[in-house]
């Protein structure tokens, strides 16, 4: 498995969220993460990028414990991850957004070279390179966001509710380049509400609830009548 969570606990401060998570993704996979309000999905990712307080457990990448990594290294270790509610930086241009996702990369050749990369993905970021993100309309947003994350090229996508406030037909389009990104190879560990929409795409998943995997199966197994149900999401 490339990333592996092993009965993680962790939380923020005194307060403990997961109460011994174990999460696997391997190469070539799309993983869903779901669950209730509150569950702790986004806990998980934070936890992997070093945003959460550890208190137990492990998280192997490639066998490596990068549990102690600091969020910078673990970018460089090839996770990118795409935060809740977008948080592109407003008055900045598109550009400069993205370059602010390629800070990290020593060579300017590598950046410019990347951001070419990212432009050519997103032809609507490229037609809006020189304006302000914050006049981008929401699903311009989202893209930009996860274009930003793809500065650093990871081998593991890790996206915190990309469908949030999106129309259906943007939310369609935001996950058609997801299928893209992942067709060329990028890993992808989606938390998302809408789960009815995750399960069309993810192979397979994790039901948190309170803190804990209630259930780890198929997506066709997670989509099942009595899993919806007990999870309270029908
Ligand atoms: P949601 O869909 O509401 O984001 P979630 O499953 O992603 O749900 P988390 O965001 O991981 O849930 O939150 C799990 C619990 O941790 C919640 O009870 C929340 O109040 C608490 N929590 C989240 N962030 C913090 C924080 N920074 N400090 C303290 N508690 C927090």
């Amino acid at each position: 498995m490339l990333l592996s969570i092993k009965n993680l606990k962790s939380g923020y401060g005194d307060i403990e969220v997961l109460r011994g998570v174990s999460i696997e993704v391997g190469e070539g996979e799309i993983v869903c993460l779901i669950g209730p309000n509150g569950a702790g999905k986004t806990t998980v990712l934070k936890s992997v990028m070093g945003l959460a307080t550890k208190t137990g457990g492990e998280i192997l990448w490639k066998g490596r414990d990068i549990s102690k990594l600091p969020t910078h290294a673990l970018l460089e270790e090839g996770i990118g991850f795409v935060p809740q509610g977008r948080l592109v930086f407003p008055s900045l241009t598109v550009r400069e957004n993205l370059e602010m996702g390629g800070y990290l990369l020593n060579h300017r050749e590598t950046r410019e070279k990347n951001l070419e990369s990212v432009l050519g993905r997103f032809p609507a970021l490229k037609k809006y390179a020189k304006t302000r993100a914050g006049s981008l309309s929401g699903g311009e947003q989202q893209m930009l966001a996860i274009g930003r994350a793809l500065m650093m090229t990871p081998e593991l996508l890790m996206l915190d509710e990309p469908s949030l406030g999106l129309s259906p037909k943007i939310t369609e389009e935001v996950y058609e380049k997801l299928m893209e990104l992942h067709e060329s190879g990028t890993i992808l560990l989606i938390v998302e509400q809408n789960v009815r929409l995750v399960l069309r795409h993810a192979s397979r998943g994790y039901l948190l609830s309170n803190g804990e995997v209630r259930f780890a199966g198929t997506a066709k197994e997670l989509g099942s009548e009595k899993i919806m149900h007990e999870a309270y999401l029908l």
